[in-house]
């Protein structure tokens, strides 16, 4: 492929007259790396005389934001020594105050200079603000400016990028003379019909009123059409994929059905729910057809996606082909794998698990397995999509918990096949209107049935001033038979620490409160053997209490386990803690989950926690929970291998998402390889933006 750049806005950005090596290598840190992505680094908010108050208009208590001039500066030493920033903007004179970095903030202003300073007025002795955010105007010019109405834009910056020059102000520039140097070298992204049918505003102009706007409705129809661009590329991926999917024939015909799932289905202890049998017959289906299966198996936790999962795999198996189940982490690998070896026990199927921490031959041997087809199923975590696995004849790729893994090792382990069926499952409900945009191009089954005889897992949401008491229930239930899970936080970002509170908990519960019990400890740093030896021993009740991170969120299942007591509730998402508690509630023992909170809670986290006291139902928590926290954490639209939402939001603009489906979707209808002259823009864009990085196979 020719990948010279062809317009300014693929340049490099030290092209930009200014930017030597060391302000370059600040942009492209934080992923600047062309002309282009300046150009779409849009600002943050903006300033004009309608958002900015004037220093005699102040009231203690408000929240504002003040254009004003830095007028003097001091260190006052005391009791408490701090910075204080005097600021007047004609009206009056405001002072800010900082606590901390004293000799910092004493290098950082210029007399006469212009800051926007936002934060909470107070009063102490005149108007204060402690420790307020600011952009820089500059010496002249701007600051004036917005208080005669002209609007700033502010972009977003950080301390690394500030020092390059690029505050906000620095930005402002930059953008400056790109826009005025470049401007006219942006291409129309999307066909003129399109737009005018629509009333959208030409990309050049919305690009350059995004930056500069002259007044809010020129900016308002600018967002209106980046908005657009975003959510019709995002959704011409999906539709590009879609149709690429229903192209493909060359799949697998999977046409017996034999003994093997017969014999599975009699020997289960429990008969399949309806809508287990329901989306059974719609993978059958899908799986005698030529064309590939794409499927999304979406079903709350504990409504029994294993054994559909192990079903699909074996009329892979007896059809000769192999089948592999990816999982995101070892636990759950290493859990399937116990499971499924189990459910086969009367069966001759050679299940095999494939996991990163496995010895040098003993990993040899497995790959040996898995090379010569011995090996009929394949569990594993993302060492199945390392370049050494090669499979015999892999007929069939099941992905759980399809929202960990990206697109792209999706597409790493089906192309170890030869157009191998996919199944994808996930325990994360998404709300219906927006299941069809981020799935678009899957088809979807729902198990929207829990086995019957469930008894609801009693929630409750307690403070930590309760633990005796919490404690106290716990062992009397373990006393009666009953298993238990002790649950800890353990993120990334403070993984040590987190780590050390829980191997901490565990021995100080385990020489005091529990010592006469059996417990036992597990997390994600332990041996795989470990992990697996812990696992095993609770599953044969070897163990009565599990205390744990948060390595058994998902897919554990141990049906005698009905107690959970989940510490430092506070600090889970919300759909974490309803995967976590449907590791409890899987048996015929009534299940309790105690979710203990910690200190003073926020608003958010006392909304989470009281919607897990009172609703067990998935699809509710997902809505709740896409409120909170918003569509880009909740979809993880990079995880779906979508492009990440600068400005538009899908569950805010579903309105805009719909009409720019239906145009994408029509689109691609009416022209699949985008070669009319009208499409040739939106080609161009999508191949340089879109294509490669999302994976598509598509060359046109
Ligand atoms: P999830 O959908 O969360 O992955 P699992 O597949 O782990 O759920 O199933 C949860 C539990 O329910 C398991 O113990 C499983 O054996 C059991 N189970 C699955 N299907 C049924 C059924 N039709 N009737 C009764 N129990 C079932
Ligand atoms: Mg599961």
């Amino acid at each position: 492929m020719n990948t010279s750049p062809k317009t300014a806005l693929e340049w490099p950005v030290d092209r930009i007259p200014g930017i030597g090596q060391k302000r370059a290598t600040a942009l492209q840190n934080a992923g600047l790396y062309t002309i282009g992505d300046l150009v779409y680094y849009f600002p943050r908010r903006y300033l004009d005389r309608s958002t900015v108050t004037r220093i005699n208009r102040l009231k203690p208590d408000q929240e504002v934001t003040v254009v004003a001039r830095v007028i003097q500066f001091t260190v006052q030493k005391g009791r408490r020594s701090r910075f204080v920033l005097v600021v007047g903007d004609g009206t009056g004179f405001l002072h800010c105050i900082w606590f901390s970095r004293l000799p910092y903030w004493y290098k950082a202003f210029k007399p006469g200079e212009w800051l926007a300073l936002s934060g909470k007025v107070g009063f102490f002795k005149g108007l204060q603000m402690v420790h307020p955010e600011f952009d820089r105007l500059g010496v002249t010019g701007e600051g004036e400016q917005v208080h005669t109405g002209k609007i700033i834009p502010l972009y977003p910056s950080s301390e690394p990028l500030g020092q390059a020059g690029f505050d906000s102000r620095g930005f402002r520039r930059i953008l400056h003379t790109v826009l005025k140097n470049w401007g006219d070298q942006i291409d129309e992204t999307i066909p003129a019909e399109l737009a005018e049918r629509l009333g959208l505003a030409p990309l050049r102009q919305a690009l350059s009123a995004i930056h500069f706007p002259a007044d809010f409705a020129t900016l308002q129809a600018a967002r209106m059409r980046l908005k657009f661009d975003e959510l019709f590329f995002m959704e011409l991926l999906v539709a590009l994929r879609r149709r690429h999917q229903q192209e493909g024939t060359g799949g697998i015909r999977f046409e017996k059905v034999g003994e093997l799932t017969r014999r599975l289905v009699e020997s289960l202890p429990f008969a399949l729910t309806g809508a287990q049998k329901r989306v059974l017959r719609q993978i059958r289906a899908d799986m005698k057809s030529p064309r590939p299966m794409h499927r999304l198996l979406q079903g709350d936790v504990g409504s029994g996606k294993t054994v559909v999962a192990l079903i699909t795999m074996l009329i892979a198996v007896e059809n000769g082909y192999q089948a592999a189940l990816m999982a995101p982490t070892e636990i759950l690998a290493e859990q399937h794998y116990l499971t499924i070896k189990e459910m086969l026990r009367e069966l001759e199927v050679e299940v095999v698990l494939l996991v990163g921490g496995q010895g040098r031959s003993e990993r040899g041997e497995l790959l040996d397995r898995i090379a010569s087809g011995e090996a009929r199923i394949i569990i594993g975590t993302h060492a199945l999509i390392q370049e050494s696995v090669d499979f015999h004849q892999l007929g069939l790729v099941v992905i759980d918990e399809q929202h960990r893994f990206g697109v792209m090792q999706r597409a790493t382990l089906r192309e170890k096949g030869l157009n191998p069926d996919l199944l994808v499952m996930t325990a994360t409900p998404i709300p219906r209107t927006l299941t069809m945009t981020v799935y678009g191009d899957l088809d979807v089954s729902i198990i929207d049935e829990l086995p019957a005889n469930r008894k609801p897992v009693k929630t409750f949401w307690r403070d930590e001033s309760r633990r005796s008491k919490i404690y106290h229930f716990l062992r009397s239930r373990v006393s009666e038979g009953a298993q238990a899970f002790i649950v800890f936080p353990l993120v990334e970002e403070s993984e040590k620490s987190d780590l050390k509170a829980a191997v901490e908990s565990y021995e100080a519960m385990s020489a005091t409160f529990f010592k006469d019990f059996r417990i036992g400890l597990i997390h994600g740093r332990m041996k795989p053997e470990e992990k697996e030896a812990t696992m095993a021993a609770f599953k044969r009740h070897e163990l009565q209490i599990l205390v744990s991170t948060t390595v058994i969120e998902v897919g554990v299942d141990v049906p005698n386990a009905s107690i959970m007591v989940v510490e430092h509730a506070e600090r889970f998402g919300l759909t974490q803690l309803h995967q976590l508690r449907g590791r409890v509630g899987r048996g015929s023992r009534q299940s309790f989950c105690i979710l203990v909170s910690y200190g003073a809670l926020t608003e958010e986290a006392r909304t989470r926690l009281e919607t897990l006291a009172v609703t067990s139902d998935g699809f509710k928590i997902a809505e709740v929970d896409l409120q909170l926290r918003g569509p880009g954490e909740f979809f993880g639209t990079r995880q779906h291998g979508l492009p990440e939402l600068r400005l538009a939001d899908p569950s805010r603009d579903l309105e805009l998402l719909r009409l720019a489906r239906d145009e994408a979707f029509r689109l691609v209808e009416a022209d699949p390889q985008l070669r009319d002259q009208e499409s040739l823009g939106t080609r161009h864009y999508f191949v340089r933006n879109y294509q490669e990085r999302f994976g598509l196979a598509w060359v046109g």
